[in-house]
């Protein structure tokens, strides 16, 4: 139990006494987790903070959510003052984790826990990472793409180039897609990835790629749901959505919803409630002082952190009820609403 005492050691003498007062019952403390989240205007963002706040509450948590309108500035002092606030342990789903360093290392010194949630937080130490598998992510939406159209003219649109998991998800992408280029079968027409995800950003580049090729294109890798929208949108205003295969990760409505109507090839639902549930576990233990045990691990540049890996589902129109839906994701009746 006084494993947290350890992990304080380096603060003044003063204040380790006062934290092994307060962990000699520590089923008695109030333990109190920042989560800082990217932005609450992307659906899963919503559904991963409220099961976070819901699971670390019943472990008998409090939690301070912070969303930083995806300004990685604003973010970071968000998180500095979360650290001030007296927090026992920090999550931190990281818009540029580069720009967190210091943040991160200040938790350290003060012996705050961290946990990466669904991204990784290169180069500093850090506590666990809760994610998906995500390179996995990325096979998945190349191959769901391919079983639309094999080959062709093929654009690459990736998603935030500061999020590591975007990186991961494009050397999935490329695991499948590389050797069909090799082989001459996909020709790769562009390659360009959008700020923050954005779907406007996504659109623009899809608008863009369209009046160059003339609209002479197969197939559009789309790294998550927002950007699939925003392509999708500017195929649309081409008569070309639903003619061209477009994939997406998230399950978010608008894009199961796609999907049914046949503009959205597939998405990658990843069961975000137990990314939550899981994370919100983790993030007690650690501050209670206790360590998690990954499933595996995964280098940061400076230490092997331990990985706790959830599993995947790929989703398009043959498979919609059986998964998003029979899981509860979303409702047959908002799934369905827009198809006669
Ligand atoms: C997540 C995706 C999400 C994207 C945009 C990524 O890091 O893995 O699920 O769509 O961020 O917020």
């Amino acid at each position: 139990i006084l494993a947290a005492c350890g992990q304080d050691a380096g603060t003044d003498v003063d204040n380790q006494e006062d934290k092994v007062e307060a962990s000699d019952d520590t089923d008695e403390k109030e333990f109190k987790i920042g989560l800082s989240i990217p932005d609450l205007t992307l659906e899963r963002w919503q559904h991963d903070r409220d099961h976070f706040v819901q699971t670390a509450e019943e472990l008998g948590a409090t939690v301070l959510v912070q969303s930083a309108n995806s300004d990685e500035a604003n973010q970071l002092s968000q998180i500095q003052n979360m650290i001030s606030q007296g927090i026992d342990a920090l999550v931190i789903i990281a818009i540029n984790s580069d720009a967190l360093i210091p943040a991160v290392e200040q938790a350290k010194a003060e012996g705050i826990p961290v946990l990466a949630y669904d991204r990784l937080i290169n180069n500093v130490e850090i506590d666990a990472y809760v994610s998906f598998d995500n390179i996995k992510v990325g096979e998945m939406q190349a191959e769901g793409v391919l079983a639309e159209k094999s080959s062709g003219k093929f654009f690459m649109l990736g998603g935030s180039p500061t999020d590591f998991t975007a990186k991961l998800v494009r050397e999935g992408q490329m695991n499948i897609v590389q050797p069909l280029v090799d082989s001459g079968e996909i020709e790769v027409i562009g390659d360009q990835w959008a700020k923050n995800w954005d779907a406007s950003e996504a659109m623009a580049i899809i608008e863009n790629t369209l009046t160059v090729n003339k609209d002479d294109i197969d197939a559009i890798v789309a790294s998550n749901d927002s950007t699939a929208g925003g392509a999708i949108q500017a195929l649309a205003g081409q008569g070309l959505a639903g003619k061209v295969a477009v994939s997406g990760q998230d399950a978010d409505l608008a894009a199961v919803q796609r999907i049914v109507e046949g503009t959205q090839s597939m998405t990658v639902y990843k069961p975000i409630k137990e990314l939550a549930v899981q994370s919100a576990n983790a993030a007690v233990a650690l501050a209670k002082g206790e360590k998690v045990e990954g499933d595996g691990s995964i280098n940061n540049g400076v230490m092997d952190v331990p990985f706790l890996k959830l599993d995947i589902v790929l989703v398009n129109a043959d498979n919609v009820i059986e998964t998003v839906i029979k899981d509860g994701f979303h409702t047959y009746d908002d799934v369905y609403k827009n198809v006669p």
